[in-house]
């Protein structure tokens, strides 16, 4: 490195704060600015997996993920009336895949690593980046409320609807591939009073579920549709709420009482599966991270394993390489291949989560049963994630 550059990184989820963390280390200033005024919680749980996880040690925070990891014990599918149909026990696949996978509510991953780089680094809730003007030397910033700044770098680490992306390479319609369903999740109290569990219950095309979290003191809500494209406002979340409401109308089980618990839920998240698929991931001195560069989808099972990994690598690159938008380049020519496998990953989980028809799903809950055999053996969608997961080897 010739000197300490000064880096914007927009977006304090799971990317932002990564590469912060491994920027400060190598001798720079990055300044975090993120849109929501606090940390912006929310999600599923997310697993780290593979070499991410290798990513996690080198940071020091394998013990803290390792404690927060999740507990649902078992996962249920239930009928119309919600007597359970079948319950697979996740103990077991858990104990089958070791210390090789950590699985850890969104939440809890954000606050570690929000806590790991917060006394090193400048955080400012509550702003936004407007526009970018970038020449050989510098990137100036604007934004929608602070004063103007002058940086050396800009990376963009927003997620999946990316400001950066929006204002270097244009319209998101053009960038995402969609996958044909869009997710909500959210907190609400423990209605269904389940211990450990997941419940499951789908119709052709939707499924709604609930998970206990908390020591079962609260639970999240799943809820998944099939759509083809729709125009919607992802800054509307009463628009969103109608859009579910709509869509769930008449679904049997729990789900009406599951939808009406989403008015009062401070987490409430709505998203299209889709994935970010960008002709390249940089442009001069401004580079995209995360789901913002190359989302796979929450289908995927490796959004945030991919954020990790390519948090070290962009640095590694950074640090190596003098030049930026060369070491942008390399970053992205040696990584963007297992990007490539790990969105593949994604129709799989489809097809799974959301079968089309009440054959697939009554083949669904056969291959369910047989899903801890297949974990023992390293086999089925478990045995090529995890394949795909440790094919990239980390520089020293
Ligand atoms: C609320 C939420 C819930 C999620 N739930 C799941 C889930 O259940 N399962 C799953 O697999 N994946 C989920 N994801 C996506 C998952 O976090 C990512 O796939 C992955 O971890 C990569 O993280 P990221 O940092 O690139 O993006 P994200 O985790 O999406 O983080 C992006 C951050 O950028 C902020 N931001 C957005 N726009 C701006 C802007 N203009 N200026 C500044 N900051 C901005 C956001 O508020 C957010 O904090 C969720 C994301 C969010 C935001």
């Amino acid at each position: 490195m010739e000197r300490p550059l000064t880096i914007l990184i927009s977006g304090a989820g799971i990317a932002g704060p990564a590469v912060a963390y491994w920027l400060v280390r190598r001798g720079h200033r990055p300044v975090l600015v993120e849109r929501t005024p606090e940390l912006r919680v929310g999600g599923h749980a997310v697993d780290i997996r593979g070499t991410a996880l290798e990513v996690m040690e080198r940071m020091g925070l394998d013990a803290a993920v390792r404690d927060a990891r999740t507990q649902i014990l078992t996962l249920s599918a239930v009928r119309p009336d919600g007597v359970r149909t079948y319950d697979v026990a996740l103990r077991p696949m858990r104990q089958a895949r070791g210390d090789r996978e950590i699985e850890i509510m969104r939440d809890d991953l954000v606050r570690i690593l929000y806590r790991a780089v917060s006394d090193d680094v400048e955080v400012v809730f509550g702003d936004s980046v407007r526009a970018l003007t970038q020449d050989d030397a510098r990137v100036v910033v604007e934004f929608e409320r602070g004063a103007t700044r002058e940086v050396d770098l800009v990376v963009g680490a927003d997620g999946h609807h990316s400001t950066i992306r929006e204002l270097t390479m244009g319209s998101a319609r053009r960038l995402t591939h969609h996958l044909g369903a869009y997710l909500s999740i959210y907190t609400v109290d423990n209605l269904l009073e389940l211990r450990d569990r997941a419940v499951l219950y789908n119709e052709p095309g939707r499924a709604a579920a609930m998970f206990t979290v908390r020591g079962n003191q609260r639970a999240k809500v799943v809820l998944l549709f099939r759509s083809e494209p729709l125009d919607i406002d992802f800054g509307d979340p009463a628009a969103q709420y109608d859009l579910l409401r709509q869509r769930f109308a008449g679904m049997g089980w729990q789900t009406a009482r599951l939808i009406e618990s989403a008015r009062d839920a401070y987490d409430f998240y709505f998203d299209e599966m889709s994935q970010v698929r960008l002709p390249r991931w940089s442009t001069g001195r401004v580079a995209l991270i995360g789901d913002a560069a190359f989302g796979p989808s929450p289908m995927s099972g490796q959004g945030t394993s991919l954020a990790l990994i390519g948090a070290f690598l962009l640095a590694h690159h950074l640090a190596a390489v003098p030049d930026p938008a060369s070491a942008f380049g390399l970053w992205e020519k040696g990584f963007r291949p297992n990007v490539e496998l790990n969105q593949a990953l994604a129709t799989d989980g489809i097809s799974t989560l959301l079968p089309a028809s009440r054959l697939g799903i009554f083949a669904r809950n056969q291959s369910m049963r047989v899903l801890p055999l297949l974990a023992r053996f390293g086999r089925g969608f478990g045995g090529r994630i995890e394949r795909v997961s440790r094919a990239v080897t980390l520089p020293r």
